[in-house]
């Protein structure tokens, strides 16, 4: 299903991860600090460009990207920074102007720099019509203000990708109208972090992000004013593809862990992988993590040509979610009381392969949406 060159890329991202190492990537958690190493390996292979039409790229479109993604995956590296990163720049590929590519599309490309994501609010949760990040116009601008919380390397990227609203939900005649997105310098005057107490095993941190009366010219405005929304609703297809495509990676990762591991260990004088309770398992979590990556090429190459694709972006997202928490399962269960002793990093990978099944959309509103939009069903709220 793969072209010569898309391969290449899935190969080299998973050979960059495997040579940065799983190892690199725990250290960096443990210590706090930034995997520049791998962003480093991924400049220099021209990965940070997949997916952009740039000169020099490696080639262009969502696959692409996706690749890049699952193939960091497939060697135990989920860079939710590189997700955050290229969904944002999707959205201004799409919808912003020639100088938002050049200030902040080009510098991910050719330096390697991250967007981050700014949509959650604490209390509008799943329910983004309920957002009240606010930004009021004003002369030659805007003045943002509000909060955001579980934002992901919000506080070392480069810039912040924001979803407001520019019209308060109370003044609206469609709760869909009056949202805005910005996209801005991350050391903008008026923007604060405080980092959230959340264990991933991983260098990325989470943090709630405030804007206090943050000044914003008419050019970080992506669009047109009040349309958000349907920018946004594009952006988060292409977030459920990427990150179907960390999830199958990381399933494929620990299935080969088990496999490896099944294989070598002999109790009642056998390999326990000859234990068809545990073979036919990894066996069905193979299938399905095979099902789950055909459906997201799928869902990213109709993305490609231009249409929406939710319905498919939706399904991948769900049936990857499962697919590498079942392969997680099965992990743990070969590894016996070893999964349980941190050294050997199988336990490490529940609360991100978990978290699939939460963020950045919850399962139940995937299966609303397809249950409505795909089936036709009454909608439940
Ligand atoms: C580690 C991590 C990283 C994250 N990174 C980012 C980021 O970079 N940027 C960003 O913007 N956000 C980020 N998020 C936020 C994430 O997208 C949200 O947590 C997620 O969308 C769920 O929202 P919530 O936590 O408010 O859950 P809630 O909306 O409170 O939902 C709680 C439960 O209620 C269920 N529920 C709610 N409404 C319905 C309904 N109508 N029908 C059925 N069930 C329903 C949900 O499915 C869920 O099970 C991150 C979260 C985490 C944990």
């Amino acid at each position: 299903m793969l072209g010569e060159e898309q391969s290449l890329i899935l190969q080299t991202a998973e050979r960059i991860g495997l040579h940065v190492g799983r190892e690199y990537w725990l250290r960096c958690a443990r210590e706090k600090t930034e995997p520049k190493l791998l962003w480093n390996e991924l400049l220099k292979a021209g990965l940070t460009s997949a997916g952009v039409p740039l000169e020099g790229s490696p080639a262009t479109g969502l696959l692409e990207a996706v690749l890049v993604q699952e193939g960091l995956a497939r060697a135990g590296i989920p860079l939710l920074t590189y997700l955050t990163t290229h969904l944002s720049r999707e959205i201004i590929l799409r919808y912003g102007s020639r100088t938002q590519f050049e200030r902040f599309v080009l510098p991910t490309c050719r330096r390697g720099e991250r967007i981050s994501f700014c949509l959650t609010e604490a209390e509008a949760g799943s329910n983004t019509w309920r957002i009240r990040t606010y930004a009021r116009r004003r002369d030659g601008g805007y003045l943002l203000s509000g909060q955001k919380t579980f934002i992901t390397g919000a506080r070392e990227s480069e810039y912040l990708l924001v979803v407001a609203r520019t019209k308060k939900y109370e003044e609206v005649e469609r709760k869909r109208d009056g949202l805005s997105l910005f996209v801005m310098e991350t050391r903008s005057g008026g923007v604060g972090f405080e980092p959230l107490n959340i264990e991933l095993y991983s260098p990325e941190t989470q943090y709630t992000v405030y804007f206090d009366e943050v000044e914003l010219g008419v050019d970080n405005l992506i669009g047109v004013e009040g349309r958000g929304a349907d920018y946004l609703f594009d952006g988060l297809n292409v977030e459920r593809t990427l990150i179907a495509a960390c999830s199958i990676g990381l399933g494929e990762y620990v299935l080969k862990r088990a496999v490896e591991y099944a294989g070598q260990r002999v109790v009642f004088d056998r390999p326990i992988g000859s234990y068809q309770g545990l073979q036919f398992r990894m066996a069905r979590a193979k299938a399905y993590l095979e099902a789950a990556r055909l459906l997201n090429y799928e869902a990213a190459e109709l993305y490609g040509r231009g249409e929406r694709g939710g319905g498919l972006a939706n399904m991948a997202k769900l049936v990857a979610s499962e697919a590498s928490m079942e392969a997680f399962e099965i992990a743990m269960q070969t590894f016996g009381g070893n999964a349980y002793d941190l050294s050997t990093d199988i336990i490490t990978f529940y609360p991100v392969i978990r978290l699939f099944k939460t963020a950045p959309i919850t399962n139940e509103l995937v299966l609303s949406y397809i249950g409505h939009h795909v089936l036709g069903l009454p909608k439940s709220y």
